[in-house]
């Protein structure tokens, strides 16, 4: 696991972090990004997915050998590969839920987070369908964001509604998103 214990900038000041990477949401276009409260960097805790019977104990997750947890990867690498893969096959990372919203003709609206896990968030490695350095957490914050140049009109909406910083990137596809 890369950057343990490093110091981060959140928008809540310095905190001592066990992981950083980057993950997508998705954005509405209103510039709503699904999984995060309003005005919050934090997501709410996450919860187990499997059927009531087989959960895991709330306070263990994500569970080791279950599929909860909030995504992140550590290699930004895994992320861009992903992107360019056009997974839509897949529940993680809001994929189902983009293709929706581009058959609905909400069109496919994202933005990459930049978030870290505290030092209290409970962490496993990936499920088996995951990108190779993914983690999942039971909480992240979020850093920073980036969206690409064609929803740079997004952008000014997001910084209205959440705490962190958000950059337009150059291009119309995420490979200019900076890897610190
Ligand atoms: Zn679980």
């Amino acid at each position: 696991m890369s950057a343990a214990f490093t110091q981060v900038a959140t928008p809540y000041g310095p905190r001592f972090v066990r992981a950083v990477g980057w993950r997508f949401n998705n954005l509405t276009p209103r510039g709503v990004i699904y999984g995060l409260p309003l005005h919050d960097a934090y997501t709410p805790p996450a919860e187990c997915v499997k059927p009531s019977m087989m959960r895991c104990d709330s306070h263990t997750v994500p569970g080791a050998d279950c599929d909860c947890g909030h995504r992140l990867v550590v290699n930004l690498r895994d992320l861009t590969q992903y992107e360019s893969g056009c997974r839509y096959d897949s529940y993680l990372w809001g994929a189902a839920r983009s293709k929706a919203l581009a058959e609905r003709g909400d069109g496919d609206h994202r933005i990459v987070l930049r978030v870290a896990a505290e030092l209290d968030t409970p962490l496993h490695g990936r499920a088996l369908v995951d990108p190779p350095s993914t983690l999942r957490a039971g909480r992240l914050v979020t850093l920073h964001g980036y969206v690409r140049r064609r929803d740079a009109r997004l952008a000014s909406l997001v910084r209205g509604q959440y705490p962190f910083p958000v950059t337009v990137l150059d291009g119309d596809d995420f490979a200019g998103v900076p890897a610190t």
